[in-house]
């Protein structure tokens, strides 16, 4: 297969995975796909390595994962402008999400020995005679599968805190992205030279699905809903453990005390950025109706002042040509259901680029509101009450972030999303916050990566309990006498038996 195609989608040439640029199909990596025995290969040499990591202990591997993070911050710029090649992302969105991975690596190498490190735990009266010792250890080696969206935050979010927590990691990058995630493991292998533990492997899907079979401790999974039902159903032969982070539909709730330049401002933001492709971004809105019109002014004003294009510009085109489909049917959708465009519209896809839309009154049944648009579009809908708008937010099966502004119920309003994660009064900003868990309910996936849950997701609980005196009431043991197993009754109606 020769290598002409639609700008920005990865081909196949002479078994080499081939990414482009979406805007101006210029060739940004050129790498060769594995095969199911490459990636059994790249595991058993990952196993290796992991023992020598893992050997190292919380300081060695702090001091090392901590030049890493030097060596990232020294060449932001040159990595920022991969991104961009490789993906169309502005330079500017580039960079902040650089930043927020590099924090990650900063906080996971810190805290590791101090969330995981072996501990002693309080033993209680019954067992008084035992101490309790509790430790994480690692799983050997980590599979992580990352999608395209963000190709430097979401496989460090999960690579970091395992390499931190002692694991080996094969990344399996997305084959919109190979050329970045090649670079993260390049860069590691500049500060850590001795053992491949940060590898990578590349391809379609399939490369993907064998390493959720080659025998990884756990694989930690970051892409679409469908996908992470197949990971899961090929993890679930071995028993492999798995992390989900999977798509959402996140919802901002603008209550009648909201500060309503800031919620626009964090608005449109949170729904344009990296042109709407944000497992995170805000896609549906929900005004309370006496702000309601007033806050629709608002976003676009702010909205339509935004540039797109390819250099310099504040929206980029859209990373994956067939997204531009999606987008398109679920503009049309919303509008033939009755809602109304107040910016954009069907001739905003231009392909490769979308420029801002923004629906009102749009019917909850529509795609646009129920699925992932990952576009840089948006439904704003009038509700009653903040109490409709947290039902409404609630009502899909998705359940990753969202975003409260407001004053005095925000908070509360915030605690009844049902999701993983929300922001009150910004957008996104959770993902930032190093020692915030991220991750989500329901389609969104489950398990944590980020802050001490997120070290956790990457380590096995060892318990041990170890005798330091002779048992003065002894249970477990035939020894044990009649007169022994009466007291023990006695005790248990003395220290449970009464509320
Ligand atoms: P996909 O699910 O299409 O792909 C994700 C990764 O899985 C890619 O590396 C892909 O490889 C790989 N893959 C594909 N098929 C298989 C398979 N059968 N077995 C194992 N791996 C496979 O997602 P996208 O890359 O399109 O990413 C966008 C999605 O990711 C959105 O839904 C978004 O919401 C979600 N996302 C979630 C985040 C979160 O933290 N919750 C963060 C960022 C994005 P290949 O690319 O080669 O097909």
């Amino acid at each position: 297969m020769t290598a002409v195609h639609v700008p920005g989608t990865p081909v196949i040439d002479d078994g080499h995975l081939v990414s482009t640029s979406p805007a101006t199909g210029e060739e940004a990596g050129r790498f060769p796909v594995a095969t199911a025995d490459d990636v059994a290969r790249a595991v058993d040499r990952a196993r290796a390595a992991a023992d020598w990591w893992a050997g190292l202990g919380f300081t060695g591997r702090r001091e090392r994962l901590l030049r890493w993070r030097a060596l990232l911050a020294r060449r932001i710029e040159e990595l920022a402008q991969l991104v961009h090649v490789e993906g169309g992302k502005p330079v500017p969105d580039a960079i902040v999400e650089i930043l927020t991975a590099i924090e990650h690596i900063d906080w996971a190498a810190r805290n590791a020995g101090r969330v995981l490190g072996p501990r002693r735990v309080r033993s209680r009266l019954i067992l008084a005679e035992f101490t309790g010792h509790l430790e994480y250890q690692p799983y050997g080696v980590v599979g992580v599968i990352g999608p395209w969206n963000y190709p430097v935050f979401t496989p460090i979010g999960s690579a970091a805190y395992a390499l931190a927590a002692g694991n080996a990691v094969v990344l399996k990058p997305s084959e919109y992205t190979p050329a970045v995630g090649q670079w993260l493991v390049d860069s590691f292998a500049e500060v850590v030279g001795e053992q491949p533990v940060l590898t990578a492997v590349h391809g379609l899907g399939d490369v993907g699905a064998a390493l959720c079979r080659s025998g990884v401790g756990k694989l930690a999974f970051t892409g679409s809903t469908a996908t992470a039902k197949k990971v899961m159903a090929a993890c679930a032969e071995t028993l492999t453990p798995v992390l989900l982070e999977a798509g959402g539909k996140d919802a901002m709730i603008v209550d009648s005390d909201a500060d309503l330049d800031a919620a626009a401002e964090a608005c449109v933001w949170g729904a344009l950025t990296n042109a709407g492709q944000t497992c995170i971004g805000i896609e549906r809105v929900y005004a309370v109706d006496p702000v309601f019109d007033a806050f629709v002014g608002k976003v676009v004003a702010k909205a339509e002042r935004l540039t797109v294009g390819a250099e310099g510009a504040d929206i980029g085109p859209i990373t994956m040509p067939s997204q531009l489909d999606v987008i398109r049917r679920h503009i049309d959708d919303a509008i033939g259901a009755g809602g109304r465009v107040v910016l954009g519209g069907p001739d905003a896809v231009r392909p490769p680029y979308v420029h801002p839309t923004v629906l009102v009154d749009v019917p909850e049944s529509s795609a646009a509101v129920r699925e992932e648009t990952f576009g840089p579009t948006l439904t704003i809908n009038r509700v009653r009450d903040a109490d409709e708008a947290v039902r409404r937010a609630n009502a899909l099966s998705y359940g990753l972030g969202g975003s409260v502004f407001g004053r005095r119920r925000a908070v509360a309003i915030a605690r009844r999303l049902r999701s993983g994660m929300a922001s009150v009064n910004s957008a996104l900003t959770f993902a930032g916050m190093s020692t915030l868990p991220f991750g989500g309910v329901g389609d969104s996936g489950f398990g944590r990566i980020h802050g001490e849950d997120g070290l956790r997701e990457f380590g096995r609980a060892k318990s041990i309990t170890r005798r330091r005196a002779r048992s003065l009431l002894p249970s477990m043991t035939f020894e044990r006498t009649p007169a022994d197993v009466a007291r023990l009754v006695k005790a248990a109606k003395l220290m449970y038996g009464r509320r």
